[in-house]
């Protein structure tokens, strides 16, 4: 076959502008050579519809031992009695809890999108609010914390089916166990979903919401650094205890009822390569090195906080205990929108995001969200943190000045050269 020079040489550009830049998406990383070794594998090629042992293809002997590796691996890793390792992303594996637990119109409680919440929460431009009765909570406007009374108030008025926690950009921890009593007030089932911290909760250095939620969800390729995709487990308590009514009103475990949602629910042949490549993260998650790591990666947004804090920028909630934050612009005189695009021409990849009480719309902003799991892959240290908050600062006050932009550019480079990606 005659090599596809056009994507290939699209992907030499890509790689440039990963090793070149700083990336500052908190959902962000970058895989191990291994890890995208397996996911380009001759795995692709395989159908495996069914779970390991229970397959509608012929085949699969080897699939099983990888797949149940990497179930194996990620209990091992989280503490989990029951995982799902197969759905696509983060978004799949919602919409197969919702699928398992909910009836069409169901009330859910979730945290507010513009607060920091997911799409997948009940947003009404995606499925979960659309087929779903969306209520929410937030933070609390002086605090920036999650305000935890609102949650019950609501909770208790509503009486929502599921309640969801867990955020696409919130830098405070949750309590699980609060969330969890509001619950069994109202016999709502609780949903974690921890896609962005999960590295961190599996190496014990946030809360653990496994022996307080019904459910836990993730994304595979944020601070976890796997590849994309999305998983779903239960915690040691909950696996055998939870039955839950079909619609002809047999008792099922949650477990059986979470993997029919994954398949047949809503997906078809699970992504064998990509599964392989799980299995393989997680035992890098498992390791000596993954530990340290992460530890650093913690280290670093903290840092990282406390350097914007010393320029006077306004960190929501004023400061981080996960990998990320989200920064408040409006005492900078710059919208998220046109801090992302000034950054981007100085080689610092940021997101522009909503900011609690917002009076900007989602296009435009008034924030922008950092997160340090990738650089901290890179290499980058505790001393380095400063140095790119100097850098972020230039283009924030001189974000129309293009020579300005060049030359912070040239600096991040040098930073970069020194700390190469996939050598
Ligand atoms: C990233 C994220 C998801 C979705 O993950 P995808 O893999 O992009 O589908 C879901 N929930 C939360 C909280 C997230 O941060």
């Amino acid at each position: 076959m005659k090599r596809d020079k056009l994507i290939f040489n699209l992907i030499e550009k890509e790689l440039d502008r990963q090793e070149t830049g700083i990336e500052l998406i908190a959902s962000e990383n970058f895989a191990s050579k291994q890890v995208m070794e397996v996911a380009g594998s001759v795995l692709t090629n395989k159908y495996a519809e069914g779970l390991p042992g229970k397959r509608y293809y012929g085949g699969c002997e080897v699939i099983d031992e990888i797949e149940t590796i990497a179930i194996d691996r990620a209990k091992q890793l989280f503490n989990a009695s029951w995982v799902n390792v197969q759905p696509h992303a983060g978004a799949q594996a919602n919409v197969a809890v919702f699928l398992a637990l909910l009836q069409p119109g169901d009330k859910i409680l979730g945290f507010d999108l513009s607060h920091g919440g997911h799409l997948t929460h009940g947003s009404p431009v995606n499925f979960s609010g659309k087929y779903f009765k969306p209520f929410f909570y937030g933070v609390d406007r002086q605090t920036g914390l999650v305000d935890y009374k609102k949650l019950e108030a609501v909770a208790l008025k509503e009486k929502p089916k599921l309640i969801i926690c867990g955020a696409s950009a919130y830098s405070r921890d949750w309590d699980y166990q609060f969330i969890r009593q509001v619950a069994d007030q109202i016999g709502a089932l609780v949903l974690a979903d921890i896609s962005h911290p999960a590295g961190l909760i599996s190496r014990g250095l946030l809360n653990d919401p496994l022996p307080y939620c019904h459910i836990v969800t993730t994304t595979t390729h944020k601070t976890l650094r796997g590849p994309r995709g999305g998983m779903i487990m239960i915690g040691q308590d909950f696996e055998n205890t939870l039955g839950l009514k079909t619609p002809k009103g047999d008792l099922r475990m949650i477990s059986s009822v979470l993997d029919s949602a994954v398949f047949p629910g809503t997906q078809g042949g699970p992504l064998e390569h990509i599964i392989a490549a799980k299995a393989v993260a997680f035992g890098e998650a498992l390791s000596e090195d993954y530990m340290k790591y992460i530890i650093r990666v913690k280290q670093n947004a903290a840092m990282m906080a406390k350097a914007f804090v010393d320029l006077g920028y306004q960190i929501i909630s004023g400061g981080t205990d996960n990998h990320l934050m989200l920064i408040d612009l409006r005492n900078k005189n710059i919208s998220g929108k046109a801090a992302e695009v000034a950054l981007g021409k100085a080689g610092i990849t940021v997101n522009k995001n909503m900011v609690p009480f917002d009076d900007k719309s989602p296009f435009v902003t008034s924030g922008f969200r950092v997160g340090t799991a990738a650089i901290t892959t890179r290499g980058l240290k505790e001393k380095h943190m400063e140095k790119i908050v100097g850098l972020i600062d230039e283009v924030i006050m001189h974000p129309e000045d293009e020579a300005h932009l060049k030359k912070v550019h040239k600096k991040v480079n040098e930073m970069m050269e020194k700390y190469p990606l996939y050598k």
